[in-house]
């Protein structure tokens, strides 16, 4: 899934976890993206890409068994649940941090082509539906619903929504080979395309973050002894 969708998760977790701080929730849901990132730019997983790029079909993530596997995400997850319940003293945080990590990986699942490992060593079976393969522009709808849909969830502001449709928008020459984009420039640049998705990450997240603060003011006024609660 791409960056502006996995940052549009955030919004559901904070609305369901209203107490935990927006910004451990933004960075747990992009934590794998960024272990892709940096093992990607240390040469421990590898992309390829073709000598022409016409949309993300010509992308391959042909080796990425500790970023976006189930084990490892799994293992992540629990890692960072028992760290920050146990040592930090905040279940829900917790909580909130965990699901956010195991989001990205699921949402992964359901657009890839299937280039998720099950664990590191076992990438004789890898997994992903292939709809960015095989139905491109059902991809896109699918991915712009569920942005629209953690937006409704959230109840955010119609600028938050306004970002989601734009940054999706922005997106589209990468899922139909008939419309060319930047992505024609990648081409045989694959620590630049790690670079641009980089970018994407913090840009995505940030503009999620700052448009989610609207609502967050509404709701201390509305609810001011649950938003200040200690232990979250
Ligand atoms: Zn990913």
């Amino acid at each position: 899934m791409f960056a502006i969708n996995h940052a549009a998760t955030a919004l559901v977790l904070k609305r369901q976890y209203p107490t935990v701080r927006m910004a451990f929730i933004l960075l747990a849901v992009q934590a794998v993206e960024l272990l892709w990132v940096a093992l990607n730019l240390i040469g421990v997983e590898t992309t390829t890409i073709d000598a022409t790029v016409r949309s993300v079909q010509n992308i391959h993530l042909v080796h990425m068994p500790w970023s976006h596997s189930i084990a490892t995400t799994l293992v992540f997850a629990v890692v960072a649940w028992a760290l920050i319940r146990f040592a930090l003293g905040k279940p829900k945080t917790a909580i909130a941090v965990a699901l956010g990590m195991a989001s990205h990986l699921l949402l992964d699942l359901v657009t890839h082509s299937p280039d998720i490992a099950i664990a590191p060593g076992f990438a004789m079976q890898k997994l992903g539906t292939g709809f960015y393969g095989s139905v491109p522009f059902l991809a896109f709808l699918l991915e712009l619903g569920f942005g629209i849909a953690c937006w409704r969830i959230y109840r955010g502001s119609r600028w938050l929504l306004l970002a989601i449709i734009g940054f999706n928008v922005a997106n589209l020459s990468m899922f139909l080979p008939q419309l060319v984009g930047i992505e024609a420039a990648l081409a045989g640049r694959p620590t630049t395309l790690t670079l641009v998705i980089l970018a994407q990450i913090v840009i995505t997240l940030a503009t999620v973050g700052w448009l989610s603060r609207s609502r967050k003011t509404t709701m201390r006024k509305a609810f001011p002894a649950r938003a200040s609660q200690a232990r979250v």
